[in-house]
């Protein structure tokens, strides 16, 4: 069988390494990456070692049937050991992300040892632009005009870029679109004001590169609402557990009561919305879709602030940068845009929360885009799901956060069909589970997709 997975962030290295371990029939798996190096995506590409994971290395196994994976994968590596404390108990560790970015690698590397079942693994570098369907699979098309049939096709694109919507109108030279851009971040003058539009854990990201490169201008993060991402303080479990899905607003009431009453305990919040994490796709899919919808309406920057959380070192680096003056986070919307006359500063008409229609004018000389993946696939700027799109072999989830998608991870067509050669993993499925972005809600589902595969490949194909 020839499985293509696109993209080879963790999600498609995952399901390559998945497929590798669990296949007992020869299987050829081709996995194309467009980005220079194959293991990394946009997360753990950082060679900021000041960028940390958000999760403690505790509960960073790759593997769902492995949990100490990730542990011992930086005892035994001698450049990952280098960032070890002696302090702190191994598993409640932040690492730099860049040591997931070698952890990814790793597994790579593992998975290209021949096998005796002639499992093969393929890297290819290129980007896929198109695929056409066939009998038995695709025809994949790919930038350097690599022409290749395969039976199934992955979906492994991970998180888009974010959309520029207003800050479209901020010249190119001051404009960073992309976030993860480190060159460009590197390019601000040191003494500019920047404006970050978002306060999630991307504006985080960049206001500690700012820092590291030695930023002393002014920064100001500006969202909606203004909320910065909380910080890790327990990382234990605790107050109620065996949650049940229910109506929304039960749930909400519940989860508030149980932080409260377990912080009245001498507990810590923390360990209700951790005791959470396990079931959380769980109490997604029991909401109907107008709680779905109320929830992402309503709720999305609460539990995103609460749920997501830093690093204590970065939550640290944060409030003295605030302490200092030198960020200053806002809650506002931005109303307009322009340049101001003769200089080479931008005006921001800014509308602060809670302020009635009254505005107030920021100057900046650079702006960052912060504002998270725009996650409407049918602005995505990529080729290949923009094709499959026109085909419509895919199409955008109910809430647009993503693909639709059957539960074992076929795609939906245009006619509502689900799929048995075109799959996706991670980001993508957000829309139909909600948290499926980060490594320990991501693994189960590409363990379980493995098997799959491999159940449907051993079904002769339909004549
Ligand atoms: C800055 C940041 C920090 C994070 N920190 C953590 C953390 O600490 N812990 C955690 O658990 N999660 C974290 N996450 C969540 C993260 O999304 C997951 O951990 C994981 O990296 C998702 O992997 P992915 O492979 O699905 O997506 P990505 O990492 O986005 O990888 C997708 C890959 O597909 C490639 N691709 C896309 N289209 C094509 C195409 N047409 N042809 C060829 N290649 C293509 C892209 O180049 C990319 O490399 C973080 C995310 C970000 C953005």
């Amino acid at each position: 069988m020839e499985i293509g997975i696109i993209g080879a962030g963790y999600s498609g290295v995952s399901l390559a390494y998945n497929i590798y371990r669990n296949a007992t029939e020869p299987t050829h798996i081709l996995l194309f990456e467009r980005r220079k190096e194959h293991g990394l995506g946009a997360a753990y590409a950082t060679t900021h070692a000041e960028h940390l994971l958000n999760v403690p290395a505790g509960s960073m196994s790759g593997l769902a049937d492995d949990p100490d994976h990730f542990l011992n994968f930086v005892l035994r590596d001698k450049r990952a050991a280098r960032y070890i404390r002696m302090d702190q108990p191994l598993q409640d560790q932040f690492f730099p992300r860049m040591v997931y970015g070698w952890y990814i690698q790793s597994l790579l590397a593992e998975c290209q040892t021949p096998s005796a079942r002639q499992v093969i693994v393929e890297l290819v570098s290129d980007a896929v632009i198109d695929a056409v369907p066939t009998d038995d699979g695709f025809v994949i098309r790919t930038q350097n005009r690599r022409v290749i049939p395969v039976n199934k096709m992955i979906l492994a694109t991970g998180n888009a870029h974010p959309a520029n919507g207003l800050l479209a109108q901020v010249p190119a030279r001051q404009l960073i679109a992309d976030p993860w851009n480190y060159d460009a971040i590197r390019s601000v003058p040191r003494d500019r004001t920047v404006l970050v539009v978002g306060t999630g854990l991307t504006m985080v990201d960049t206001v500690i590169a700012l820092k590291t490169l030695g930023h002393g201008g002014p920064i100001i993060a500006l969202s909606r609402r203004g909320l910065v991402p909380q910080r890790h303080e327990s990382l234990g479990y605790g107050g109620t557990t065996g949650w049940e899905p229910e109506r929304l607003r039960h749930l909400r009431r519940k989860i508030r009561g149980a932080a409260q009453t377990r912080a009245a305990a001498g507990g810590d919040w923390r360990e209700v919305i951790n005791t959470l994490r396990y079931c959380t796709q769980e109490l997604w899919t029991g909401l109907t879709v107008s709680e779905q919808k109320s929830f992402l309406r309503h709720l999305v920057p609460y539990w995103e602030s609460h749920r997501h959380r830093l690093a204590p070192e970065i939550g640290d680096k944060l409030r003295a940068m605030i302490d200092s003056g030198q960020l200053r986070i806002m809650a506002g919307k931005i109303d307009g845009i322009d340049s101001l006359p003769g200089a080479n500063s931008l005006r921001i008409q800014v509308r602060p929360r809670g302020g009635g229609s009254q505005t107030r004018v920021l100057v900046a000389d650079y702006v960052i885009n912060c504002t998270g993946p725009d996650t409407n696939i049918s602005r995505s700027n990529n080729p290949l799901l923009q094709s499959l799109l026109r085909q419509r072999l895919i199409r955008p989830d109910i809430h647009r956060m993503g693909l639709d998608v059957a539960a074992d991870g076929a795609l939906i067509n245009g006619q509502g069909e689900s799929s048995e050669t075109l799959f996706t993993l991670g980001p993508p499925t957000r829309g139909r589970w909600y948290e499926i972005v980060a490594v320990p809600d991501i693994r189960g589902q590409s363990l379980r997709l493995a098997r799959r595969l491999l159940t449907l490949g051993s079904v002769p194909a339909a004549t």
